[in-house]
């Protein structure tokens, strides 16, 4: 089929609810992508976050090979092995205590509100827990989770959504402690914001926000699914700040590349939450993605990731000052670890065109920032690579 043709069709076939680039990836090899007609790119998206170990690694795909032929699905009527060794794995990691696991990024916020509502519920004996979520945020699509998503846009043809919702400005501590009321069960942030522009949460944010949810009773919701996994050097980005949420979420890397997400609580939240009969899901957890779970984990201690994650975020940074220094439409420079952004003074469009020209796979955040989400086992070299890459593709940008 031809390019031309395989583009019409999906046009045609699927919902329109993107707009694609151009491009028909066919295959992967570590930090390298190769579109249908060979042409090979540096890929510093990693599928928005997912591919933490790049393509084609070789333990995880043998993991999911001897999983797809011995046990792919069982329902949680029974039990399973990996989802349980998954299970030890993620909250050793996560220092939680105990988990859930769902199919997406926005089922996990699902869940966590869920289990929000039902301490709420449980501690008052009456329904209506409120929620504050943050302006700017993006927690995934489903209507709870877009309840919960800081971007009137998105939110606008789908009301009514959930109600009890109200939106604080990030990184602003008293636009939170206004909002707060005798029925505020929740209070939900990224650690560091991703689609809405690449933002971390200062740690006197979060750190103000521990004691205010301490002080009220109030659940601190963490969601680590586009910033967790290593993406920031720590394995949850709260890590490197030391402030322990009630309940978090994780998704996006949490498989590197099988659809798996789940959230986590504390004990305390166990205790006064979901119970049986409370939430459910068919194919959550199954042992074909909690397989993929675990060997994710045993590959991130064996190749010390998040040592690796430290020294090639720092060296990213360094490019990406040097570039920032050359251009005066580059406005700003966020981020921590692997996950960093540039601020346009206006749409980065052009120049994320001109990179995939170059074979440099980049993508947006915000409307005017570009996200550098890379897997996070690139080498010094491709650092230098994107360097040069978008360069000229910033020379082609700026005239
Ligand atoms: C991607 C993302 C989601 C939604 O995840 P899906 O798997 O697309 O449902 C939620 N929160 C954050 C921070 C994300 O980056």
């Amino acid at each position: 089929m031809t390019k031309e043709k395989l583009i019409e069709i999906t046009e045609k076939d699927l919902v329109h609810t993107y707009q694609r680039f151009p491009l028909i990836l066919d295959r992967g090899e570590g930090v390298y992508l190769y579109d249908s007609e060979g042409k090979r790119y540096l890929d510093f998206a990693a599928g928005i976050g997912v591919m933490g170990l790049g393509y084609g690694n070789e333990k995880l795909n043998q993991a999911i090979k001897k999983q797809v032929d011995k046990l792919t699905h069982t329902s949680n009527l029974f039990y399973n092995t990996p989802a349980a060794e998954a299970a030890e794995k993620v909250l050793k990691s996560s220092r939680m205590d105990r988990i859930f696991f769902t199919n997406s990024g926005a089922e996990a916020i699902e869940g966590a509100l869920k289990a929000a509502r039902r301490v709420y519920y449980n501690r008052t004996n009456s329904a209506g827990g409120e929620i504050i979520a943050m302006e700017n945020s993006f927690h995934g699509r489903t209507m709870g989770a877009l309840s919960v998503t800081g971007k009137e846009a998105y939110r606008a043809p789908f009301e009514p959504l959930i109600g009890g919702v109200r939106f604080a400005v990030y990184n602003d501590l008293e636009s939170v402690k206004a909002l707060v009321n005798g029925k505020t069960c929740a209070i939900l942030l990224e650690t560091v914001q991703g689609e809405g522009g690449i933002i971390p949460a200062e740690p006197a944010f979060l750190e103000g926000l521990r004691k205010l949810c301490d002080e009220k009773g109030i659940l601190l919701i963490l969601d680590e699914i586009q910033c967790g996994m290593g993406r920031t050097g720590e394995m949850f980005a709260w890590q490197g700040i030391g402030v322990r949420p009630d309940l978090m979420t994780v998704a996006k890397a949490l498989g590197c590349g099988v659809p798996v997400g789940a959230f986590l609580m504390t004990e305390e939240v166990a205790k006064e939450s979901l119970t049986v009969g409370d939430h459910g899901t068919t194919y959550g957890g199954n042992p074909l993605v909690t397989a993929a779970v675990s060997a994710v984990f045993h590959i991130y201690e064996e190749e010390h990731i998040l040592e690796h994650v430290r020294k090639m975020g720092e060296l990213l940074w360094e490019a990406l000052e040097r570039i920032k220094g050359k251009y005066n439409f580059i406005t700003a420079h966020r981020g921590r670890g692997l996950m960093q952004g540039l601020e346009f003074t206006e749409s980065p469009a052009y120049a994320i065109q001109k990179s995939h020209e170059e074979g440099l796979i980049l993508i947006s955040a915000g409307h005017n920032v570009i996200r550098f989400l890379p897997p996070l086992i690139l080498q010094e070299e491709h650092i230098k690579e994107m360097e040069e890459k978008l360069s000229r593709a910033l020379a082609a940008f700026s005239g």
